[in-house]
């Protein structure tokens, strides 16, 4: 698949690879470019949290994954990644957000992106650490529309209840819980750094600083996107 610019030149349409430790904001900027420039996001987490399947012991195990913070196999994350963005939607551009999460996964994006006809343009939120913990703890998420609120950061107007759906209480992921937060932070130190080094070596790896509100960050994300072309 590929596009034009306004000069005429043409590019190949981009997989769009947002990196991010846990609570970097990844879910919230990769939202915002869907809704800004109509760009697929596809995250795994959510995939997997929202999974739908009559197989209740595949769904059981899942759960115990998610709620303990370790990861699901690559063998089966790949599956729902290839799955999802063989629909029309993803055409084009699209935005992985959560995936790949290890070398191994890198590895079958590479393939997917061949047989797709894609280039892979990642992107890493840069966080320090201190600023994680507070940003994963406090984060609270309304089950109707999926807004993102944080009791330290970005308060709802009613606490426990989201602006926009006032009678949906706010949900709290149990994998946001104080412990599994640092099994989540440690686990993507351990896994995470090969694969930003794999795109760091292989010259697709650009940065963009994850501090300050969330529209600042996106229009440092916005900017950046733009420059490589991208659009939905
Ligand atoms: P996230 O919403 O991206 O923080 O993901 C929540 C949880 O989903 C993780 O802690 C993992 O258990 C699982 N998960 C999401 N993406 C992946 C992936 N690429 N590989 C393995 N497990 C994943």
């Amino acid at each position: 698949m590929v596009g034009e610019t306004e000069h005429g030149f043409m590019f190949m349409a981009k997989i769009i690879v947002l990196i991010g430790a846990p609570g970097a904001g990844k879910g919230t900027q990769a939202r915002l470019l869907e809704s800004n420039l109509g760009i697929p996001h596809i995250s795994t987490g959510d995939m997997l949290r929202d999974i739908q399947t009559t197989d209740t012991k595949l769904k059981r195990e899942i759960k115990a994954i998610l709620a303990s913070g370790e990861l699901v196999s690559d063998n089966t994350i790949f599956r729902m990644v290839k799955e999802r963005t063989s629909r029309e939607d993803c055409q084009g551009n699209y935005i992985l957000d959560g995936f790949p999460r290890t070398p191994i996964q890198a590895k079958m994006l590479e393939e997917l992106s061949k047989e797709q006809s894609k280039e892979i343009s990642a992107i890493l939120l840069d966080v320090p650490s201190e600023n994680l913990e507070k940003r994963l703890t406090g984060r609270r998420i309304c089950p109707i529309c999926g807004e993102i609120y944080n009791i330290y950061y970005k308060a709802p107007k009613f606490e426990r209840y989201c602006d926009m759906h006032p009678h949906a209480e706010l949900s709290h992921r149990s994998d946001d819980a104080e412990e599994k937060v640092k099994v989540r932070l440690e686990k993507f130190k351990e896994t995470t750094k090969s694969v930003l080094a794999y795109y760091e070596r292989s010259g697709r790896l650009q940065r963009v600083k994850g501090v300050g509100t969330p529209n600042k960050i996106y229009e440092r994300l916005e900017r950046l996107v733009a420059a490589n072309n991208v659009t939905a």
